[in-house]
């Protein structure tokens, strides 16, 4: 039997009727020789579009929700015109997305009576994107004599109610997808399936967070038992560095489960963090390819890979972040004072994303969403209102307008001169390190600068460890 693959593409890879039809091509070609299940983003710059409907219908802005509602048409209805489709096959395509809107339009007009966007709601409308996607691709498809149904996420993906982040329920999900997908793919038809979204038990969508598409793909994958999974995006595979940062940046050939996970959680964006999540469970490869490119090998992630004698595969940044940092004596040898930190910060439904902890014990660094920033130092502050009345506690400190930059290989487990070469690097550029922590997993270090040294930073660290070269 051939084998399956889970395609996905991104919202770059289906964002005008030309990039449409390279996409149908690379699908048509790839189901003479494979099964196919195809995972489509909405159009580029349309999930933004929405978001904003959303948040302007809470605000009482007709006039800018409906605008949005327009140019969500028009750039769909530019792209079928495009498509080169028989009339009827457009007029039937412009029908259904005309129902969508409709739909979509309700909702809105839902929330602006309301004046009210809750989770739910906006969750719902964000999901358009890519119910309005799927026609298209699946009639661009059609279109090169390859059987296919658009098919919502809805049906098949079951998720929990954390609307905004949902995250799947594995076992409902495979049961659902074997009795949805399963029959079109053994007929020979490929299901063009959402990205991003699905629905909880009681069917109300739910999506998986922004960029989630590329969770769906491994989600979908997980579910059939596919043998790979290939996310297509507009980029060569991961890369050692932002591309828009390091224009010198090379594609890394492989990666294991853990070091993407690491990079995308710090950062590259080319990945939503938790896509190696359900391929890891069943050991299923991904491949990250360029659909402008198609023919490059791109990067292949699997359990195990080779390591890199550098310690070193990549390097991430991550701005907009702000570091909030307790400061005493009353912290020394104390127990339970962390756990009091965290709790105060849970309860305010705040995550953390870097801990550091001098050894002294006399601080201790978190560093938190900007948006978090302002909520976390007050929390904190209130927590330990007693303690900072009689000096236990000198400061809680909130610094702003800072970033996160990872340095990211399985390498580096006893390999010492990485975090010399890290740090030496940095000081030879000049730039001020302000915090600094080692996963205990020792596959990144990651450090806490300034916002406005990233590029500077990134470019000093790539170039210590040679990682324009391919091998040293
Ligand atoms: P898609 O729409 O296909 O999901 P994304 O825009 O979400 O694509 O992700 C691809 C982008 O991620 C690239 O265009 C690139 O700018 C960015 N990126 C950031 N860091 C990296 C990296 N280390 N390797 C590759 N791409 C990266
Ligand atoms: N369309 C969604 C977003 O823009 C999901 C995705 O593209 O992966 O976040
Ligand atoms: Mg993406």
């Amino acid at each position: 039997m051939k084998q399956l693959v889970v395609m996905k593409f991104g919202g770059t890879s289906v964002g005008s009727a030309e990039r449409i039809k390279d996409v149908a091509a690379i699908v048509h070609e790839a189901s003479e020789k494979y099964r196919v299940a195809v995972v489509v983003s909405a159009m580029s710059g349309v999930t933004d579009m929405l978001v904003r409907a959303a948040e302007s219908a809470e605000s009482k802005n007709k006039a800018a929700y409906q605008r949005a509602i327009e140019e969500i048409r028009s750039k769909h209805h530019e792209a079928i015109e495009a498509l080169g489709l028989s009339l009827d096959e457009s007029q039937a395509l412009i029908s259904t997305i005309e129902q969508q809107l409709v739909d979509l339009s309700d909702w809105l007009e839902g929330v602006y009576m309301l004046r009210e966007l809750t989770p739910k709601a906006r969750d719902l409308i964000t999901s358009f994107g890519e119910r309005l996607s799927i026609h298209l691709v699946a009639a661009a498809l059609k279109n090169t004599n390859t059987f296919s149904k658009a098919v919502s996420a809805a049906s098949c993906i079951v998720t929990d109610e954390s609307f905004g982040d949902a995250q799947p329920n594995l076992a409902a999900s495979k049961t659902h997808s074997e009795a949805i997908l399963r029959p079109l793919i053994e007929e020979g038809i490929v299901p063009v399936i959402t990205g991003f979204l699905g629905a909880t038990p009681k069917g109300i969508i739910s999506t998986l967070g922004r960029g989630g598409s590329d969770y769906s793909a491994t989600i979908v994958g997980y579910c059939l038992d596919a043998d790979e999974v290939w996310i297509w995006t507009d980029v060569t595979g991961v890369m050692t560095a932002d591309p828009r940062i390091i224009p010198g940046a090379r594609t890394i050939d492989a990666l294991s489960y853990d070091e993407a996970a690491e990079l995308s959680y710090f950062g590259a964006k080319v990945l939503h963090p938790l896509t190696m999540v359900p391929a890891a469970l069943k050991h299923i490869p991904i491949v990250i390819k360029n659909t402008m490119d198609s023919a490059a090998p791109g990067t292949r992630i699997t359990k195990k890979v080779a390591i890199d004698p550098r310690g070193v595969k990549a390097i991430t940044s991550m701005k907009g972040l702000s570091l909030i940092t307790v400061q005493g004596r009353v912290m020394t040898g104390v127990p339970g004072f962390a756990a009091r930190v965290f709790g105060a910060l849970a309860a305010a439904k705040i995550s953390v994303m870097f801990i550091s902890q001098a050894s002294s014990q006399y601080n201790i660094s978190l560093v938190v969403r900007h948006a978090d920033g302002s909520r976390a130092n007050q929390a904190l502050r209130e927590t330990f209102q007693h303690e900072l009345t009689v000096h236990n506690i000198e400061m809680v400190k909130l610094q702003e307008e800072l970033a996160i930059i990872a340095v990211v290989g399985e390498g580096m487990h006893g390999h010492p001169g990485v975090a010399d070469n890290t740090f030496s690097s940095l000081g030879a550029g000049d730039i001020n390190i302000i915090a600094i922590a080692q996963g205990s997993s020792e596959r990144n270090i990651s450090l806490v600068i300034h916002e406005t040294d990233v590029p500077k930073a990134v470019q000093h660290i790539h170039d210590v460890f040679k990682l324009e070269r391919s091998t040293v």
